[in-house]
């Protein structure tokens, strides 16, 4: 039986976000149906609720940062039942097949099917985490501890892979010099984790009042990034920097804080694009500038179990779905400590 579902939807770029309904897909042999009682709220859910990537369905439910009980299962799922605790992020489908999926790196298959603004394999569009309920395959279903506060687990599915895959990809250890810039969403699990990793945190913020929570929750060394001559400081000391800003600005005044050989990797995707960094910046240190997406199910998995055994989750405000607006508005000038979660339960009435 289809399920009807209550959620939250953009009907359009420029009007705020209001009440919808919808239905979810036949729980399948594979599928598992999720209550969902928490979910994040990422920049990226602005982005595309506005149409800042130009690539926006409407009506549109955002929400890729997942967390429920499991509500009903298919005869064929193994590894949930009924009852259990369950999360889902940014990917609901991808090929299987693909030299991309074989690897693990479901988000780089060519048929990636996201959680919302998507089209699923049946070509219909995929509703997000801003609803009561959600049925997945359960290749794209992930393990979540009993042990940690679930609200506060939620952002992990997003922005907890988004800087725990790049800080495993470029082998982030003891003793590295890591730089995280913006202390947003992603950028506050960035500081978390690269701490937890052992590794040497400065934090780049735009945001002055932000210094004491930023060493609060890791970071070694907080610079203003609007300071020159605390910038200057910096120059040719770090090893990697995580930039997680979400609007263009000058790279190159990061891209000179690194060691020979160091690389900085882009996560904010803003709706135009940087200036082109300069090549000087480049060439004499062999500096690299790179980029990363998500991460696969498989290290999501992992993350949310490095996180459980260090007891890392997100630092957030809980709002009630009639204040995600406000929360998009708080959002952009900067304003949240560090990521708003919707109680899903406001929903339900
Ligand atoms: P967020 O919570 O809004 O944080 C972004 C932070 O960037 C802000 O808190 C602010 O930190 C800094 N910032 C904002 N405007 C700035 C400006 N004009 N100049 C310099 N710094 C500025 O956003 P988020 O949810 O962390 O997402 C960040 C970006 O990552 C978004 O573009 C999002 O779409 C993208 N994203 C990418 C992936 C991926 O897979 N690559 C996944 C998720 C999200 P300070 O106040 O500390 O300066
Ligand atoms: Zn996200």
């Amino acid at each position: 039986m289809m399920k009807k579902s209550i959620a939250y939807a953009a009907y359009e770029s420029n009007k705020p976000l209001s009440p919808f309904q919808l239905e979810r897909r036949e729980v399948g042999a594979k599928d598992v149906q999720i209550e969902i009682l928490y979910c994040g709220v990422c920049h990226s859910d602005i982005h595309q609720a506005r149409n800042e990537w130009g690539n926006s369905i409407y009506p549109m439910v955002p929400g890729h940062e997942i967390v429920g009980r499991v509500t009903e299962v298919g005869n064929a799922v193994k590894g949930f039942k009924v009852g259990d605790l369950a999360g889902v992020g940014c990917m609901v489908d991808s090929c299987g097949h693909c030299p991309d999926c074989q690897e693990n790196l479901e988000q780089f298959c060519n048929t990636c099917v996201f959680t919302y603004n998507s089209a699923d394999k049946a070509g219909k569009n995929t509703y997000g985490g801003y609803s009561d309920s959600i049925v997945v395959d359960e290749r794209f279903v992930l393990h979540i501890s009993e042990k940690l506060n679930l609200a506060a687990v939620a952002p992990l599915l997003c922005a907890g892979i988004t800087t725990y895959s790049p800080l495993r990809h470029w082998n982030i250890k003891k003793g590295d010099r890591v730089g995280i810039v913006g202390l947003g969403g992603l950028g506050h699990m960035g500081v978390k984790l690269a701490h937890a990793m052992g590794a040497y945190v400065v934090l780049f913020t735009t945001s002055p009042d932000k210094a004491a929570d930023a060493k609060r929750l890791g970071a070694d060394e907080v610079v203003i990034s609007k300071n020159a001559d605390e910038m200057a400081g910096m120059s040719g000391s770090l090893d990697f920097i995580l930039n997680t800003v979400a609007a263009p600005h000058n790279l190159d005044q990061f891209m000179a804080l690194l060691k020979r050989d160091g690389t900085m990797c882009l996560v904010g995707v803003p709706d135009s694009p940087h200036l082109s960094p300069s090549i000087a910046n480049l060439i004499f240190k062999r500096r690299k500038l790179a980029g990363s997406l998500i991460g696969g199910i498989k290290e999501t998995q992992e993350m949310l179990d490095f996180c459980a055994e260090h007891n890392i989750t997100s630092d957030i405000e809980l709002i009630p779905i009639q204040k995600i607006n406000e929360a998009y508005d708080r959002m952009l000038k900067s304003d949240v400590k560090y990521r708003f979660v919707i109680d899903m339960n406001s929903l339900r009435g």
